[in-house]
């Protein structure tokens, strides 16, 4: 066993296989894999092999149409067969709400470059005559499915990354992870030490003790989980002699079953209500190729249910039942890259489905690793997207809830309830008393709109507008015409202080910094000049400065910050999280408000559009920022968490007088749409450059050295690939989600990446991405956007249809 290797990978399932691979194919040789048994010794060994590009996250799903295209390769290079067939599949809806859910996924899919196509019960019972169609309403086939060998998978990857240089070490097991000062590990096995560079924790079942050995407890919980394998039937038989080739996979959203041709049976799994965690607080190190008693109780509705759907189950005998354990983390993606907080430490644990998401995580890990990004979007598998809040029981009720929706559609408006409340501020009684429905926001209960008196506050989940929509109108006319007030506490808020604070964040950031009481906004860039934040920065002090940004980001923003802080103790900073919380009123009314609460000027000329302030509020202290998002006149006033009642009772007191309606989210994203202003996460993401994104005036080329500069001049230099632009959109009852393809003269030309209803304009909007040659074909319908499989005409248009001059925000 070597003594010093560049990266020890710790786990042989398919996923550190894979790490290990991609590694050597992105150039670093001298990397060592260590495994405590054998490989596939965790959940690998009993998987049932199938796979799929299906996933809720379009770029997840890109990542699983790579992994399934890599298998021929890594056969050709090993020489080991993978076992694959590539039988296709097909996921079939009982209900119209499924069959719209599965209209989405096929339109995202003509974009995404994955093959898929849309069947009526009639054609689909042609492809799998053993189906019940009359359970049915239609279907999606989706070519790229079929299923595989995972223990010769795994050696596919072990042996590829072997020819390439890399080493394995079998039984051996890595007891204690030791950091030196240099960021580099002692990595102790029971074989010995080795002294690495990096290490990557890809332990499967036990990934959460390996993140327990440098001190972390990471969101990964493992289920149990049931398949069975039939005797041979006569009707698989028959089919496969009649047609010369296998069923196809199925997934049947009703009975919550998939099932694949296995031999000349079938294998049948089930993702059943009454799921059951394994070994929820320590895995035991002594398990080995081993497998748990079945339950067949447990899953007996879905056996019930899916042999009504397909009635030649039910005659056939069971060979065997495979009951095992295998990994989720809260959202059921997988946790992928550098921890913040650690150096040179990463993840790629929580691969719920190894066989579909092992390559596309092997890739976008060891892209991170040696080029220091991971080359596309991963934000959905990223492992800073967790907070704190994300703790061992909380991850045990939402991994249980995820479990149990595996073959459940989500819809837009819907708030999943497991393990909520988990944080709340002080107004959220408050808010509750006054009719608020509430979303969860980054583990944060967050007003999303008000029921008024007499109406249920909650929603009706549904693709289309919803019983929200009058609310939400209300909440906006009454802001933009008065005055409105809104909670802000989830964003994310810090402050840099020191020295060399300023040079800091002029390093990182694409706009000049701001003066003493003035605000800026602007974007971050990678290396690459790709999108990774968009922040407004206040500067309050010579060597003080405030910023906010995205609250779901801010274990990715801190990661980034403290990768590129100065060793030399120059700069200081401080996350908030909920140690600042913030109430935002706006509306032409808003001044007023805010003059009635305290005896310093802010009119106009006194407190201008972007400037800061730091004063007392209704005897509050408060920084204030003259801004908001909704592009009206408008203020944030941000305290400490102590006297946010009392501020917003103040607000509601003297906001009497104005009509002061309170507004949430939901109005504030609507407001937002109608001065085209972009979100983070939507139309902000490391897949875009700051000029296709359309954030020109917020990057000044000529201030400094700032990172991304190189490729931001490139991408102004040659205008990039892409623009984003705000359309307005002749919706029928529903309105964009985000995610659908944007056709251009009968060919599909880009995504929506957000939209809805702009209420106070009276128009149906999205924004998007296009080619940047087409961004500026303004005609009226010269686009279309597929809504739930319908063409909608749309209209890109240059100018926000509310306040194009701004002169709401400026006077
Ligand atoms: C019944 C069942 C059916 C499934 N069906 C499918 C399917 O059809 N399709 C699909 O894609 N997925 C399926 N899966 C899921 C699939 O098995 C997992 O996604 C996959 O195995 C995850 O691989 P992994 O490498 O992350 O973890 P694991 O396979 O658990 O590998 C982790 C490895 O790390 C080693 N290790 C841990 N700690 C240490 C240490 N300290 N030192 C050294 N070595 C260590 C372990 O011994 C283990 O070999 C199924 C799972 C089950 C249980």
């Amino acid at each position: 066993m070597k003594s010093q290797a560049r990266v020890v990978v710790i786990g042989g399932g398919v996923v550190g296989c894979s790490v290990l691979y991609h590694l050597t194919k992105a150039g670093w040789k001298d990397v060592v894999l260590v495994e405590r048994d054998r490989l596939t010794s965790g959940s690998t060994w009993h998987a049932a092999g199938g796979f799929h590009t299906l996933n809720g996250d379009p770029n997840v799903a890109k990542l699983q149409g790579y992994t399934i295209g890599l298998y021929n390769e890594l056969e050709k290079i090993s020489g080991e067969s993978c076992g694959l067939h590539r039988s296709g599949g097909l996921i079939l809806a009982d209900s119209p709400e499924r069959l719209e859910w599965l209209k989405m996924a096929h339109a995202r899919a003509r974009y995404l470059g994955l093959e898929t196509e849309m069947l009526t019960m009639a054609e689909a019972k042609k492809l799998h005559p053993m189906l019940e169609e009359q359970y049915f309403v239609g279907a999606m086939l989706d070519a790229a499915d079929g299923n595989l060998d995972p223990n010769g998978t795994t050696n596919a990857y072990a042996k590829s990354a072997k020819i390439a240089g890399a080493e394995i070490y079998q039984s051996t097991r890595v007891t204690d992870l030791k950091a030196r000062k240099d960021g580099s590990w002692d990595v102790i096995t029971d074989k010995g030490n080795i002294h690495a560079e990096h290490v990557v924790n890809c332990g499967g079942l036990w990934a959460r003790e390996v993140g327990r050995m440098v001190g972390l407890e990471l969101p990964v919980l493992a289920m149990e989980h049931m398949y069975l394998v039939t005797e041979d039937m006569k009707e698989v038989i028959d089919f496969n002699k009649e047609r010369g080739h296998e069923l196809p996979h199925i997934i049947d959203f009703k009975s919550e079953i998939y099932m694949r041709q296995e031999r000349q049976g079938i294998v049948l799994g089930t993702y059943e209500q009454a799921c059951v965690p394994w070994q929820p607080k320590n895995t035991p190190w002594d398990f080995g190729q081993e497998l748990l008693q079945p339950d067949l109780d447990r899953i007996a509705p879905n056996l019930e249910l899916g042999y009504k759907h397909f009635p030649a189950l039910e005659k056939a005998g069971i060979k065997r039942v495979i009951n095992g354990p295998f990994t989720f983390s809260p959202d059921g993606n997988p946790l992928v890259g550098p921890v913040q907080g650690l150096r040179n430490f990463w993840c790629a644990c929580a691969v719920m489905a190894g066989f579909s998401q092992g390559g596309g995580v092997g890739l976008a890990l060891s892209q991170w690793m040696v080029n220091g990004d991971p080359g596309f979007d991963v934000w959905a598998m990223d492992v800073a997207r967790f907070g704190e809040w994300a703790t061992r029981s909380y991850t045990n009720e939402k991994v249980r809830e995820n479990y149990a929706r595996r073959f459940s559609i989500r819809f837009p408006n819907e708030e999943l309830p497991a393990a909520r409340p988990q944080q709340t501020t002080a107004l959220y009684d408050t808010m509750i008393a006054q009719g608020a429905v509430m979303g969860d926001s980054w583990g944060l209960e967050t007003p999303l709109w008000f029921a008024p008196k007499g109406v249920e506050p909650k929603d009706i989940v549904s693709f289309h507008r919803s019983n929200d929509f009058k609310h939400v109108k209300a909440e906006v006319l009454g802001t933009r015409n008065g005055v409105g007030v809104t909670e802000i506490a989830n964003f994310a808020k810090y402050r840099f202080e020191g020295p060399g604070a300023e040079a800091f964040l002029s390093r990182l950031m694409t706009n000049k910094m701001p003066r003493v009481g003035r605000i800026i906004l602007t974007p971050m860039l990678n290396p690459g000049g790709k999108l990774i934040g968009d922040f407004t920065i206040a500067k309050a002090a010579e060597e003080r400065f405030y910023m906010w940004g995205s609250s779901q980001a801010q274990k990715y923003h801190m990661r980034w910050f403290e990768q590129h802080l100065p060793s030399d103790g120059s700069v200081r900073i401080h996350r908030y999280d909920m140690g600042l919380v913030g109430l935002s009123i706006a509306g032409p009314k808003s001044r007023d408000v805010l003059q009635a609460l305290t005896d310093e000027d802010v009119s106009n000329a006194a407190f201008k559009f972007m400037d800061h302030r730091s004063m007392d509020i209704a005897n509050v202290p408060a920084l204030i920022n003259r801004v908001t998002y909704t592009g009206d006149l408008g203020y944030e006033i941000w305290v400490a968490p102590e006297y946010q009642r009392k501020l917003y009772q103040a607000i509601m007191q003297a906001g009497k007088a104005h009509g002061i309606v309170n507004f949430g989210m939901r109005a504030l994203l609507s407001m937002r749409l109608e001065k085209n202003f972009p979100t983070w996460f939507r139309e902000l993401r490391p897949i875009y450059g700051g000029f296709e994104a359309g954030l020109d005036r917020f990057i000044d080329l000529g201030k400094n050295d700032f990172i991304g500069r190189e490729a931001a001049m490139e991408e102004k230099r040659s205008g990039g690939t892409l623009r984003r632009v705000s359309m307005i959109v002749d919706a029928a009852d529903c309105d964009v989600l985000g995610d659908e393809p944007i056709w251009h003269k009968g060919k599909v030309v880009g995504w929506v990446t957000s939209g809805g209803y702009a209420h106070y304009v009276d128009k149906s909007m999205a924004q998007g991405y296009v080619p940047k040659e087409l961004a500026g074909d303004t005609a009226n319908g010269a686009f279309e956007i597929e809504i739930i499989g319908e063409n909608r005409k749309a209209t890109i248009i240059i100018d926000p249809p509310f306040d194009p001059e701004g002169k709401r925000m400026r006077s």
